[in-house]
């Protein structure tokens, strides 16, 4: 942790704020340079405990924390044991569970394509309370059902606490939206419900706010945690492969892209998705679906199946 001293702050000043500091991380060894003092502790949590205490001592001018003692997990834990199958991990299915039959269809094709995981959305976190909100809980069965015949791990979405154990004991991976990153008891709850848990980047979060609640995530669960970069609006703009890069060298954690909602147009998604595995992305999360044209949500970025299998098989020449 470093702190800025004041402009002009005398040595005796310096010298009380250093005492004050001792008093709230006793046994934390603290240097003095350059108009900073840097304290380091083998407990870094205790800077984030003690973070408003600290910023208000006198003669501090600005406080801040490494990635490594903000989010002392997400920076330290190893590759997490997932239920993929290979180490590029392309998930994919339409943006929600919708007709039972042609999503077991779809499920079908999509392993047959490529696919590691099945996108299996039951609840729909919509801007329009209007607009299609999923089938959920009603749909639980048909959709386990599907993925079980296409032989793949169904993912999806949960958007209240009660839903992270419900899906969870149904054999899901959990999904926390973009729209829920900062949705702080939904990531306890994904925690300690125990599944894998994929965590989208909020439009226009940086990465330490994307870090945090990973850690959350880390703290409450048993470390299955992947992060998923989705861009930084609702359907325009692309991926922000310099930040999913970031990302990378701050956690070992796999790091995938979803170019769907990234870009919102199908006619983009491939250039972006190959784009993200060539950065060395861990995988990547597409909407795929028999007939994109009758879904109720997101058809307008959905490749069909033929896309998709073209995409999968390029995907699969960089990247196994
Ligand atoms: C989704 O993947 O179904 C979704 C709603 O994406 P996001 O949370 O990234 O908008
Ligand atoms: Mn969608």
């Amino acid at each position: 942790m470093k702190i800025l001293l004041e402009k002009g702050l005398s040595s005796s000043g310096a010298r009380a704020l250093s005492a004050a500091l001792t008093r709230l991380l006793p046994g934390a060894p603290q240097r003095v340079s350059g108009g900073a003092i840097t304290v380091t502790s083998a407990r870094p949590e205790s800077f984030s405990e003690k973070l408003a205490l600290i910023e208000n001592l006198p003669g501090a001018a600005a406080v801040s924390l490494s990635d490594a003692e903000a989010c002392p997990l997400a920076s330290s834990v190893p590759p997490p044991e997932l239920p993929f199958k290979r180490s590029f991990i392309i998930i994919a299915g339409p943006c929600a569970v919708e007709d039972a039959a042609s999503y077991a269809r779809t499920a079908r094709a999509l392993a047959r394509a490529g696919a590691d995981a099945l996108r299996a959305a039951l609840f729909k976190p919509r801007s329009s309370p209007y607009a299609f909100q999923g089938l959920g809980l009603a749909a639980l069965p048909a959709a386990r059902r599907a993925a079980r015949a296409a032989g793949l791990p169904p993912v999806a979405e949960i958007v209240d606490t009660p839903q992270a154990a419900r899906l969870a004991a149904a054999g899901f991976v959990l999904q926390i939206g973009a729209r829920n990153m900062r949705n702080y008891e939904l990531l306890k709850a994904a925690g300690r419900a125990g599944a894998p848990a994929i965590l989208k980047r909020a439009p226009g979060a940086p990465l330490r706010d994307w870090l945090l609640s990973a850690e959350y995530l880390l703290k409450y669960g048993d470390g299955r945690v992947i992060l998923c970069e989705r861009g930084d609006s609702f359907g325009r703009g692309g991926l922000d492969l310099e930040l999913m890069e970031r990302a990378m060298k701050a956690t070992a954690l796999p790091v995938i892209a979803d170019p769907s909602h990234a870009c919102g147009r199908r006619e983009q998604v491939a250039a972006q998705a190959l784009a993200a595995a060539r950065a060395g992305a861990d995988g990547v999360m597409i909407e795929a679906a028999a007939d994109p044209s009758a879904a109720l949500v997101d058809g307008r970025q959905t490749l069909g199946l033929k896309e998709f299998s073209a995409l999968a098989k390029k995907l699969r020449a960089l990247r196994k």
